[in-house]
């Protein structure tokens, strides 16, 4: 006679890339263990109703800025993994560029530490793969990364732009270790001289910083980092792509065979030109919000599979460091982790895609890309129970003023959207029910490195020097 389960879901429909199904699903602890019909589920110690919503596999968003530790006045880790069960979002990733930068095996123990005590959520961090920090590989590898984060561009934290031949040596080092580099790409040297040149002529106004990150910036900076990966072998992502324009480089580089994927955030989905006389400041991103003429081909590249999946760019700061005049002197992002699910499913409402997308997207792809299925990712006996639980139906309006994030600016306030994340699970324990955050599951969140499989990735090229680079290295090589 079996233990009984711990608990049971009847009701809900459950969603997949390939279908949606009515379905009951039984938990252990903090797994599923099975899914089927509700009179041949085990006998179990509680049940769910979720008759009337949808369960999805909680969203995974693979760019967040938590800003923890150093910036603590903007967001931290208990308040980014609050706002991050309100949107349905069951692990995320966070960036590097916190204070001090993490760079080094020290300093990301220090941070699995902060997270691990106020995460309501699952996460992993990144580290910083720069011009200085190629040495420092093997050791954050070792104290636990979800992969590296590679800044071709200036960003909040001022993290320095590598050399593409510091890159190149980075991404010959990380290449056998599997991991993926995930790059923000955007060439420095000509956003540099493009903002010198509108700051010389007296440009101050929102506008002026989309004309300083012309697409060619992120077009050249793709490109380039495609070449290096295919030379190298390793893997890489495309953070935040804003411009119909990276989607040639991306295919192209897919269709040579690199092991490349890429992200698109709402804002460059839904939002254009037009919105920056709305929003000044709040608006400012890196990359731009661009011309509105974007929006359609990144809606394309989304359904046809140029890019894999959808992120938010978290990007928390003051309503004080949003609202400066001089756009110059105005902190790049605005929060995000919280509002994509309903703004996406809101087209789901609308009849652009279906809902069997939007998983493939916000949960699925996410998940196999980072090698972290079917752990995460899916709704599978032997998978964690990370749920989000959405009313399809629901139509209600973004308020910053309601945002669990510490950032209450946004561009999205008083937008009207369809769909709500009612309820969120992560491996078997509501963090958010009935939109109430279940405060004793801080410290609930854990780090997925652990769990993550990313077998050695093998260069198209063999370069000789790929050898001496490790050769030069001995403490790589090892
Ligand atoms: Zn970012």
């Amino acid at each position: 006679m079996n233990e009984p389960v711990d608990l049971v879901i009847h009701g809900g429909r459950i969603v997949s890339p390939e279908t949606v199904i009515e379905a009951s699903i039984a938990i252990r602890g903090e797994t599923i263990v099975a899914v089927g019909a509700p009179d041949a589920m085990p006998e179990a110690k509680e049940t769910f109703d979720a008759t009337g919503l949808h369960i999805l596999p909680g969203a995974i968003d693979v760019h967040v800025h938590f800003r923890d530790p150093g910036y603590t006045h903007k967001e931290d880790f208990e308040s980014g993994t609050a706002a991050a069960a309100f949107g349905g979002v069951t692990t995320v990733f966070d960036m590097p560029n916190t204070i001090p930068t993490v760079a080094d095996g020290e300093t990301l123990k220090a941070k699995h530490a902060i997270a691990a005590s106020k995460a309501h959520v699952d996460y992993g961090l990144y580290a910083v793969l720069g011009e200085d920090t190629i040495d420092k590989v093997p050791e954050l590898i070792e104290a636990g990364i979800i992969g590296f984060k590679c800044y071709m561009g200036n960003t909040f934290g001022r993290i320095p732009t590598p050399s593409t031949g510091a890159m190149l040596e980075a991404f010959e080092v990380v290449a056998p270790t599997g991991k993926r580099i995930s790059l923000h790409a955007e060439t420095n040297s000509v956003m540099e001289r493009r903002q010198k040149r509108l700051t010389e002529s007296g440009r101050t106004d929102p506008l002026a910083h989309l004309a300083s990150r012309p697409a060619v910036v992120a077009v050249e900076a793709v490109a380039r980092a495609a070449i290096l990966a295919e030379w190298t072998g390793a893997r890489i992502h495309i953070l935040h792509i804003s411009s119909a324009a990276e989607l040639g480089p991306l295919r192209d580089a897919k269709a040579r065979g690199v092991d490349i994927t890429g992200e698109t955030c709402p804002h460059y989905l839904m939002l254009g030109e037009a919105d920056y006389a709305r929003c000044r400041g709040i608006i400012r991103v890196n990359p731009p919000v661009r011309e509105s003429v974007n929006n359609e081909p990144l809606w394309a590249g989304l359904l046809d599979g140029t890019i894999d999946m959808i992120a938010t760019d978290h990007a928390p700061h003051t309503p004080e460091e949003k609202t400066r005049a001089d756009i110059w002197s105005v902190d790049c992002g605005f929060p995000g982790v919280e509002t994509q699910m309903p703004l996406m499913l809101t087209e789901v409402a609308a009849g652009r895609y279906d809902i069997r997308d939007y998983v493939r997207w916000s949960a699925v792809n996410p998940a196999k890309v980072w090698g972290l299925y079917p752990k995460k990712g899916a709704i599978l006996p032997g998978a964690d129970a990370d749920f989000a639980f959405v009313d399809l139906d629901h139509a209600w309006t973004l308020r910053d003023a309601d945002l669990q994030s510490r950032s209450k600016i946004s561009p999205w306030d008083g937008r009207k959207v369809v769909g709500l994340p009612r309820h969120t699970m992560v491996r078997g324990r509501f963090v958010m029910k009935d939109r109430a955050l279940v405060t004793d599951t801080k410290g609930h969140g854990r780090s997925v490195h652990a769990i993550q499989q990313m077998p050695e990735a093998r260069p198209l090229h063999t370069d000789e020097t790929l050898s001496a680079v490790i050769a030069d290295r001995p403490e790589v090589a090892a």
